[in-house]
């Protein structure tokens, strides 16, 4: 079986995914000064555990801290933003477009259509 457009009984509808891309990129903001604070603290570790090889280690470790720190906050982030933004988009905003009509709705998740991924 397959979904249509409750307006203009359309068959060619696409995802709309408006919420996985907004989660996405505040995921990535927020992960990114999550980060930024792991990278603060990792940079703090980093020196700590550098410091047992003197000056060019705390540099190397500091270094090394702050970029893991800051890399999995930011991931971190990103993930679980696009984790809401889907949560978002199955079951709270319209989440189909028709692409005869350009009508937007809402499918409940057992009726939303299968597409190639994207
Ligand atoms: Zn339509």
């Amino acid at each position: 079986m397959s979904a249509h457009c409750p307006r203009c009984t359309s068959t060619q509808l696409m995802p709309r995914q408006l919420g996985r891309h907004v989660g996405a990129t505040t995921g990535v903001v927020s992960g990114g000064t999550t980060g930024a604070m792991g990278a603060l603290s990792g940079a703090k570790a980093g020196a700590v555990v550098g410091a047992v090889a003197g000056p060019v280690g705390v540099s190397i470790g500091t270094l090394a801290g702050a970029l893991f720190g800051a890399l999995v906050g930011g991931t971190a982030g990103g993930v679980a933003g696009a984790r809401l933004g889907e949560e978002l988009d199955t079951k709270v905003l319209d989440n189909i477009e028709c692409r005869a009509c350009g009508h937007t709705f809402r499918l409940p998740l057992a009726e939303y259509p299968s597409y190639p991924s994207l």
